[in-house]
């Protein structure tokens, strides 16, 4: 087992932070948690495009690089560690574009991934509805067949893509009349078309990268069903793997970590540095601690991807860890910053931009998003511990 990086792929790490830190030096953008979901910036977006960073792992036939997952895992790492606003591709990236060149017709390749690769697809994850979360397959979004189209009715409800989004990546029951995991389909078609109504959600940290969607008798060309008719839910399973499979869910909040290092150096209580008390340094080695685990996690799902094998039980180790990780980060630096943590991003008095106060408030969603823990361990109890199903 060798743990090390290769020269090539230490390189490109540092193409990747020169390119960051000439970014940051320009002042286009300022590091912030959770910039991957939250960040909008199309113009960064294209930049990173234009570097070729978009569809890293996608064949050479597809536009894309060939490269490893790990490579591109690199990539990522390095975004989140800067908190680039890279949320206007992220999606499209990382399973989008993975799950058409999987399953897409060679029609649908050359027209959908040269959309991506420009990075013009900004991309909405069209699954969850008000009654079907962890259980996916009760949703109830209609997709009916009407000569070349199908006429879609229903409602999705937090659709990450913010008030960006232009196209909607759509989970919808094509047959009602067979068992419910048997009868759903896969759509990908542009949210400007008639009959789709996006209504922005503002969450608890007055942020909105989320949507409600509303679908009212949208005609959707045949064309834009990826992959098999009624085999969407076992395609959607594969793509959650992917999914949940990122470095985002441990080092989204990362910019709040290396923030609260520099401020307990920087910030006296009592006439001595924070960083003098036992507590504090011991809360932060721990975290350390915590991180690097993580990442050895993460970097063994990009393995298990490039031996070719879907990352199953390990993504939702390593999810469920990550973002365990991160609510314990979010805790600590509210701990650390004791009354100030309350403050929020607007208040004159606030510490590293209210980084802490936004982590705090969304780490409750980030045990959910992408499956929540329990569904998650659940997974690992049965295909890891091969515990018997419930
Ligand atoms: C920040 C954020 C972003 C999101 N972005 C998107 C998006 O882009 N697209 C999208 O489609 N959805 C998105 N979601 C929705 C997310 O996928 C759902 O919240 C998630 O699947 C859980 O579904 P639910 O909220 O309906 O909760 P439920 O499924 O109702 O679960 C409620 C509680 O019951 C527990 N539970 C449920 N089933 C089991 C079980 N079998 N065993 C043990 N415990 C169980 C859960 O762990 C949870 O604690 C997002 C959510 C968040 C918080």
């Amino acid at each position: 087992m060798d743990f090390k990086f290769s020269e090539e792929q230490e390189k490109f790490r540092q193409g990747v932070r020169d390119f960051l830190e000439e970014e940051l030096r320009q002042g286009l953008w300022e590091p912030s948690c959770d910039a991957w979901i939250m960040g909008h910036d199309p113009e960064f977006t294209k930049r990173v495009a234009e570097k070729g960073w978009i569809g890293l792992t996608w064949p050479k036939e597809h536009g894309g690089q060939g490269r490893s997952f790990v490579d591109r895992l690199i990539l990522t790492e390095e975004m989140l560690r800067y908190g680039a606003p890279a949320a206007c591709h992220w999606f499209a990236d990382r399973q989008i574009g993975g799950a058409i060149v999987h399953y897409g017709t060679d029609e649908q390749k050359k027209e959908l991934l040269p959309l991506i690769l420009r990075g013009e697809a900004y991309v909405g994850l069209g699954m969850s509805e008000p009654d079907a979360g962890s259980d996916l397959a009760s949703l109830k979004t209609r997709a009916t067949e009407d000569g070349d189209y199908f006429i879609i009715d229903g409602q999705k409800t937090w659709t990450s893509g913010g008030s960006h989004m232009n196209w909607i990546y759509l989970v919808a029951r094509t047959d009602p009349d067979a068992p419910k995991h048997r009868g759903i389909s896969e759509f990908f078609f542009e949210t400007s078309l008639p009959g789709v109504t996006v209504q922005h959600i503002v969450d608890i940290t007055g942020g909105v990268h989320f949507n409600e969607v509303f679908f009212d008798s949208v005609r959707v060309p045949k064309k834009c069903l990826i992959g098999e008719k009624n085999r969407g839910f076992y395609q959607v399973l594969n793509q959650l793997d992917y999914e949940r499979s990122g470095m985002e869910r441990l080092m989204a909040n990362y910019p709040l970590f290396e923030a609260l290092i520099q401020y307990t150096k920087e910030t006296k209580r009592n006439g001595k540095p924070l960083s003098d008390e036992p507590i504090i340094r011991s809360k932060l080695a721990q975290l350390k601690i915590e991180l690097e685990i993580g990442r050895l996690h993460m970097y063994r799902v990009a393995a298990v991807m490039d031996e070719g094998r879907a990352p199953n039980w390990e993504s939702s180790m390593s999810k469920a860890y990550g973002t365990a990780f991160e609510q314990r980060l979010a805790s600590s630096a509210i701990e650390i910053l004791g009354l100030y943590g309350q403050l929020s991003p607007g208040s004159k008095w606030v510490p590293m931009r209210g980084m802490a106060y936004h982590s705090y408030l969304s780490s409750k969603g980030y045990s959910l998003q992408a499956g929540s823990s329990e569904v998650l361990k659940n997974i690992l109890a049965l295909r890891k511990l091969e515990l018997p199903t419930q």
